[in-house]
């Protein structure tokens, strides 16, 4: 601040000091020619002020060293002016070499300052209009300045020294280049308006030149006394606005400025028309072409770059529609895209729709890892939009869910569906993989809520995993809604356990020679209020992985005991001697489980030897907190059944670690073991494991029982191999509590003698 009051005082003193020399001629004019080279210096101790303790940018730094050399070269070529002056009145005003080199080298400092200010521009197409809106600014201005000013004194009859007429024109392009500039900087590391400051000492310029034109000679020394020393004053504000420079602020980089430049051109044009063409108005007239040229080409560089962005949106705009409607992974229609498309296709007539679901995909992606999932899962999607052609649009719902939209009801869906199923025949991706697809097909007329044929849809692709897979099933009213996805089967399982919808169906247990039951096995169903009885091969193993499989077969060993103890009551207590319910590994596993069964034994008064639970080979094998309980179990007096046994991996060593009274055979063991040997593969192997359980069963002193008997000739083949007990839809099928009972009456009057 201390330096603008000072480079003012300098001012105001030198207007003073003209105002008294002017009006009494005292002392000598070269008085006058002092404020210039004065406020130079105090400008360049401003700028060396600023540069000492200013933090400044790079490109900053550098600007106000240029602008430190451009005041330091002012002040002394101008002090030596002055110098010359006081020692000899008749140098004035004419400036010597020594005077005129430092000070030019003064103004192309500032230039050359004012030109390396980086304008931040990127692309070369931004360069190269830049280059062509500043060389029409510069044009205009320039020949405006050249026109009033610069000509003027060139063509004038007194004669100025070249020295003068150089560094005026120098004061000129200062002035241009710095509005030019100034248009163009969107705030950075030199403020707009220091440019601003700078570029208006050119003007200072045009005073003189003003001033030297109308007054002549003696009008050198108010030129140097009043007006050149409000360059150092620009100065001075200029370094004071770097101070207090702020963060960049944008602006509209100088739009305006070629029209304005034209215009501009136009008034000195407009001037030399009435009169006789000079060389200097020539000048200005091909200026002036230049200039209307110039605008020309900005005007066709403009149009071209705006068509170049329109396209760039164009091509933007179609890039984000497309990644908002498409899958990332796979590039096929998304659900939102679906969505759109099936309703707008449903209110316009009938529509089909096929619903794909991988069959065990979540086992691949699971242990083989996510990028194989993803190969995957791109092929499939390669085989979608092959089997959907020109037919249909395929579409990932997300996950492993698949879908085609066919805008017909004929039978193209079934044709699609089946060349989507005939892909899946053959390795998939690169990692050759086996994989299945369920499809489940549903067409609704126009008018059909867009969910209501999902619905449909989804139902028909889950009876087609049911039907065993790789299959497609279309949808027909009546359908039956199938046990759906887990996660909301869980919550399902637990409204149906509090709600009682479960009940316990029973299977005789029978000796195969006499056909008399000798125990039950207790198998639970689901009684669904709406799609009627579930079996539990489809609830039980979501049961398992919700853990809802504790309280229900909590649930099942209690409903057991209950009845088994109401039959013992009802047909005597030697009427039935096993009750069997089946057992869950995850059972074996609660804490309570061991508490639970002595519970349900002394809530029912069963008899524990009468209990006999059945685990599978794969539940025992499971630790010692499991091996601790079913000793528990076995001290109690409950006897331990090996359920589906052979079908496991270590039958054989696990029944000497394991206290198990009896062996149920499994089916697959059964099954063709009538087929008479030999010739019959599948019947010898059958009858080889039959055979040799049986062995094992006879040196370990277990009780067994052949499981799944379906006829007559299979119960005949086990009675022969050894064989006593048996179970199977020949014998009887499982059935409710009642059914039983009515068997078990059956079967006590046929025993008591009439
Ligand atoms: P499992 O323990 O092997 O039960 C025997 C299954 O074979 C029963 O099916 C039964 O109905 C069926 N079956 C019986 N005889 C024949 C026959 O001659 N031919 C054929 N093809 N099948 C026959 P279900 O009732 O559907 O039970 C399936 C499986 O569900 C059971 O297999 C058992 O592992 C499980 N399960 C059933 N109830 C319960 C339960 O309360 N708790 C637990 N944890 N699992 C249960
Ligand atoms: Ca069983
Ligand atoms: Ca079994």
């Amino acid at each position: 601040m201390r330096h603008v009051v000072a480079t003012v005082g300098i001012t105001v003193a030198g207007t003073l000091w003209y105002a008294v020399w002017a009006a009494t001629g005292i002392g000598p004019a070269a008085v006058g020619y002092l404020a210039l080279p004065l406020g130079a210096a105090v400008a360049a101790a401003a700028v060396l002020d600023l540069l000492r303790r200013a933090p400044l940018t790079v490109p900053a730094r550098r600007f106000w060293r240029l602008m430190l050399v451009a005041f330091g070269c002012l002040s002394a070529g101008f002090g030596v002016l002055a110098a010359g002056g006081m020692r000899d009145m008749s140098t004035l005003p004419s400036m010597s070499t020594p005077a005129a080199v430092p000070a030019g080298i003064g103004f192309l400092a500032a230039m050359w300052a004012m030109a390396r200010i980086p304008l931040g521009i990127s692309s070369a197409c931004e360069r190269w209009r830049q280059w062509l809106d500043r060389s029409i600014a510069f044009l205009g201005c320039g020949t405006v300045l050249f026109h009033f000013g610069l000509a003027p004194m060139i063509t004038a009859e007194a004669l100025w020294s070249t020295q003068t007429i150089v560094l005026l024109g120098m004061s000129f392009a200062l002035a241009v280049g710095g509005i030019t500039k100034v248009s163009y900087i969107r705030g950075g590391p030199v403020d707009r308006s220091v440019l601003r400051l700078i570029g208006l000492t050119g003007l200072v310029g045009a005073g003189v030149a003003l001033l030297l034109v109308l007054g002549g000679d003696p009008g050198t020394v108010p030129a140097q006394a009043i007006v050149m020393p409000l360059a150092a004053v620009l100065g001075a504000l200029a370094v004071r606005r770097q101070w207090t420079h702020a963060a960049a602020r944008p602006s509209r980089a100088g739009t305006w400025l070629p029209y304005l430049a034209v215009v501009g051109v136009d008034v000195p044009l407009v001037a030399v028309i009435p009169g006789v063409l000079t060389w200097a108005d020539k000048l200005v007239i091909v200026a002036s072409v230049l200039v209307t040229g110039l605008v020309a080409v900005r005007q066709l560089v403009a149009f071209r770059e705006n068509a170049r962005l329109l396209a760039e949106k164009r091509v933007t705009q179609e890039r984000l529609e497309h990644e908002a409607t498409h899958d990332g992974l796979t590039g096929l229609a998304n659900r939102a895209l679906f969505r759109r498309r099936l309703g707008e296709q449903l209110e316009r007539g009938d529509t089909t729709v096929l619903l794909v679901d991988l069959d065990d995909f979540k086992t691949i992606n699971d242990s083989l890892g996510h990028e194989v999932g993803d190969h995957l899962l791109i092929a499939v999607a390669n085989v979608l939009r092959a089997g959907s052609g020109t037919d249909g649009l395929p579409v990932r719902l997300g996950g492993d869910e698949f879908a085609v939209l066919v805008t017909e009801a004929t039978t193209l869906g079934e044709t699609i569906a089946q060349r989507i199923l005939d892909a899946f025949e053959g390795p998939l991706s690169e990692h050759r993989l086996l994989v299945h697809a369920s499809v489940g097909i549903a067409t609704a007329p126009a008018g059909t809520p867009l969910d209501r044929l999902l619905r449909d849809a989804d139902v028909a692709m889950y009876a087609a995993k049911q039907r065993g897979k790789a299959n497609w099933v279309r949808y027909h009213d009546g359908m039956a809604r199938p046990v759906a996805d887990y996660a909301q089967l869980g919550g399902e399982l637990r409204r149906a356990l509090d709600a009682g919808e479960f009940v316990v169906h029973y299977q005789p247990i029978m000796a195969l020679r006499t056909g008399r039951i000798v125990g039950v096995e207790a198998l639970v169903r689901w009684q669904h209020p709406t799609r009627g009885m579930i079996p539990p091969g489809e609830f039980i193993p979501a049961a398992e992985r919700t853990g809802l499989i504790v309280p229900l077969g909590r649930w099942v060993l209690r409903e057991t005991c209950r009845q088994a103890a109401q039959w013992l009551a009802e047909f005597g207590p030697d009427a039935l001697q096993k009750f069997g319910p089946n057992v869950s590994a995850r059972q074996l596993h609660d804490p309570d489980f061991v508490a639970d069964v002595q519970a349900a034994l002394a809530d029912s008064g069963l008899p524990a030897d009468r209990l006999v639970l059945e685990l599978t080979e794969s539940a025992v094998l499971r630790g010692q907190q499991v091996s601790r309980a079913l000793y528990q179990l076995h001290g109690l007096g409950v006897r331990l059944a090996l359920d589906d046994f052979g079908t496991g991996e270590s039958s054989l060593s696990l029944l000497r670690s394991f206290p198990a009274a009896i062996i149920k055979l499994d089916k697959s063991f059964v099954d063709g073991i009538e087929l008479d040997p030999p010739g019959q593969p599948q019947a010898d192997a059958g009858q080889a494991v039959a055979r040799a359980v049986m062995q094992l069963a006879l040196a370990l002193g277990l009780e067994t029982i052949a499981e799944g008997i379906e006829n007559r000739e299979q119960a005949d083949r086990l009675i022969e191999l050894g064989y006593s007990l048996g179970q199977g839809y020949h014998l009887a099928r499982p059935m409710p509590a009642d059914g039983m009972t009515r068997l078990l009456a059956a079967q006590q009057q046929l025993a008591t003698p009439a």
